[in-house]
C-alpha cells in the first residue's frame, strides 16, 4: 500500500447532495488535507436506470461551491465494466461465489445499491445457495445470471474506525450472502453489472485508496467489502465512517429530503460554512449495534 494518503469522494448521481453528502465529502476532503495526500473523484454511476448526467454536474457545481476540490480526472465506473468482470471470475474461479437464481421480485430490495435508504438488506435464506462440496468453479462466468457471494457463516469482522472506533459484524448474522453480480433488467446477455460492493472493492484498490470516508450507513458494507478484499487478495484500507444526520423528526436524511439539499440552501442565501454549521447541528451518534 502507498504511504501517500489518498482519499476519494464517491458520490452515486442518482440525487442532488444533501447535507450528510456535505458532511461526508467535507470531512473526505479535510482529512486529504490534513495528512497532505490526494483526494480522488469516483461517479459511482453503474445504477443505469437511477444514474443521471445532469446530477453528476449538479453534484460537481456543489462540490466545489462548497470548496470541495479533488484531483482530476473523475473516473466513471460505467467505463471500467472490464475491470469488474476480471474480479467476479476470479471469485467465480475460487469457487467464492454461485449463481442465484431467485426471482427479481425476491431480489429487488437487495438489488439497489445500498445508500439510498438503509443498509440492512434482509439475510439472504440461503435458497441458491450449494452446499461447499457441490460449488461449482468449472462454469465459465455468464453475464445474464445473478451471482452471489458465500460469506463464511459465523466469521466475526473487526475494524478500528478511525471516527467511531472498533467495529465488529458477523458474517451470516448481521448480513448474509450477497449480490457481486446482476444481470441486466432487460435479460441483455452483455449487460450485467457489478453490485455497488464488488465495483467499490475494485475500485479502491485498483486506486490504491488508503482511508475510505463515508457515512455510517454504510457500515455493514464495509463488512462485506472486508471479506471481498479478502477473496480478491487485496489491500484493506482505513475507514472512516461519519456520523449519521437526522431531520427534525430523527429520521435519517435521504435524498428525498429535497429541503436539505445543498442546492435549496444554496437557494436559501446560506453559505458553504453554514451550511456546514446546519449539518453539524444534525449529527447522531451511531455504534455498530444501532
Ligand atoms: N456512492 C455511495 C453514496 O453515494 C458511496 C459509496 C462509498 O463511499 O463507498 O452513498
Amino acid at each position: 500500500m502507498s504511504s501517500v494518503y489518498i482519499g476519494r469522494l464517491a458520490p452515486s448521481p442518482t440525487g442532488l447532495l444533501h447535507l450528510g453528502h456535505a458532511v461526508t465529502f467535507h470531512a473526505a476532503f479535510q482529512r486529504a488535507q490534513s495528512e497532505n495526500g490526494k483526494l480522488l473523484l469516483r461517479i459511482e454511476d453503474l445504477d443505469t436506470q437511477r444514474s443521471k448526467s445532469h446530477f453528476t454536474e449538479a453534484i460537481l457545481e456543489d462540490l466545489t461551491w462548497l470548496g470541495i476540490s479533488w484531483q482530476p480526472p473523475a473516473l466513471y465506473q460505467s467505463q471500467r465494466l472490464l475491470l469488474y468482470r476480471e474480479a467476479l471470475k476470479w471469485l467465480l474461479i475460487t469457487g467464492q461465489i454461485y449463481p442465484c437464481h431467485c426471482s427479481r421480485k425476491d431480489l429487488a430490495a437487495m438489488m439497489h445499491a445500498p445508500h439510498e435508504d438503509t443498509d440492512d438488506e434482509p439475510v439472504y435464506p440461503g435458497t441458491c445457495r450449494p452446499a461447499l462440496n457441490e460449488q461449482q468453479r468449472e462454469k465459465p462466468f455468464q453475464p445474464d445470471i445473478n451471482y452471489r457471494f458465500r460469506v463464511p457463516d459465523g466469521a466475526v469482522i473487526h475494524f478500528e474506525d478511525k471516527n467511531l472506533g472498533h467495529q465488529s459484524f458477523t458474517a451470516g448474522k448481521d448480513f448474509g450472502d450477497f449480490l457481486v453480480w446482476r444481470k441486466a433488467p432487460n435479460n441483455d446477455p452483455n449487460a450485467g453489472l457489478p453490485s455497488y460492493q464488488l465495483a467499490c472493492v475494485v475500485d479502491d484498490a485498483s486506486t490504491n485508496i488508503t482511508e475510505v470516508v463515508r457515512g455510517c450507513d454504510l457500515l455493514k458494507s464495509t463488512a462485506r467489502q472486508i471479506l471481498l478484499q479478502r477473496a480478491l487478495n487485496l489491500a484493506t484500507p482505513a475507514y472512516f465512517h461519519t456520523q449519521l444526520l437526522t431531520d427534525e423528526h430523527g429520521i435519517r436524511l435521504a435524498k428525498r429530503h429535497d429541503a436539505l439539499a445543498i442546492r435549496t440552501l444554496r437557494q436559501q442565501g446560506l453559505t458553504p460554512a453554514q451550511v456546514l454549521q446546519t449539518a453539524a447541528l444534525r449529527m447522531t451518534t451511531v455504534t455498530s449495534d444501532s
